[in-house]
């Protein structure tokens, strides 16, 4: 039985993406069978990043509607490491998201990790992220206003019963100097920091085509 995390932020544009299809590969190359989940419908990005949008053919909406089309929906990125697209055209406020929990619930017989990339936000999507998962990685630049949403993440968390949530500072300075990380754990009312990713330019660069 495999185990599905979120990947989280409240705001837009912090990494979530990035560190999704990242710990991905990571666990995979680690010998780990992972699937990972676009889990912003109406705003996919991830097939971008993972080098694989010209080869969607059918979405999760597909094979949630009708589980004959759940190995067409799945697609192949590297050994041990497959991609469930959202779909990009409905939202989660049009799709039938108990189907799509039932969905991914039942691919946890096949796989080690689900990593869920969620939307931005506070709305059903989340919601229906966090009644799937039993814990989260929550991801913010090492700033206020980054944090801010970031703290109201982790209370939507709590409010959905996930206690298990690990900390991401993403993009930070590499001469981050002047940063209190003390200060900034203590807005998010969490222990401990889950990992630190510095601000690099060649990410951009290889999320840009795939690698
Ligand atoms: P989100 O999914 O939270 O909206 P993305 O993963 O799409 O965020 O990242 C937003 C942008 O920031 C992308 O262009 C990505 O390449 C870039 N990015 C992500 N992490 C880093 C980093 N550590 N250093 C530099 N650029 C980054
Ligand atoms: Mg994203």
């Amino acid at each position: 039985m495999g185990e599905i995390i979120g990947v989280v932020s409240g705001k837009g544009g912090v990494g979530k993406t990035t560190v999704t299809a990242c710990l991905g590969a990571a666990l995979s190359h680690a010998g780990h069978r992972v699937l990972l989940c676009d889990g912003d419908f109406g705003l996919r990005d991830l097939d971008l990043v993972l080098g694989v949008a010209d080869e969607i053919i059918y979405d999760a909406l597909d094979a949630s509607e009708d589980k004959e089309y759940t190995d067409d929906a799945i697609v192949s990125i590297a050994e041990n490491l497959d991609f469930l697209p959202a779909s990009q055209s409905a939202r989660w406020e049009d799709i039938g998201r108990k189907k799509y929990k039932k969905l991914v619930r039942r691919l946890c017989d096949v796989y080690d990790y689900i990593l869920i990339d969620a939307p931005a936000g506070i709305g059903k999507g989340i919601e229906s992220i966090l009644d799937l998962v039993s814990r989260c990685i929550v991801v913010t630049h090492p700033l206020w206003v980054s944090l801010r949403n970031g703290a109201r993440m982790i209370q939507v968390c709590q409010e959905h019963n996930i206690r298990d949530f690990a900390i991401v500072f993403n993009a930070v300075p590499v001469d981050g100097e002047d940063i209190d990380l003390y200060d900034m754990l203590e807005v998010l009312r969490a222990e401990y920091v889950g990992a630190m990713i510095p601000y690099d330019e060649d990410i951009l660069t290889y999320t840009q085509d795939g690698h």
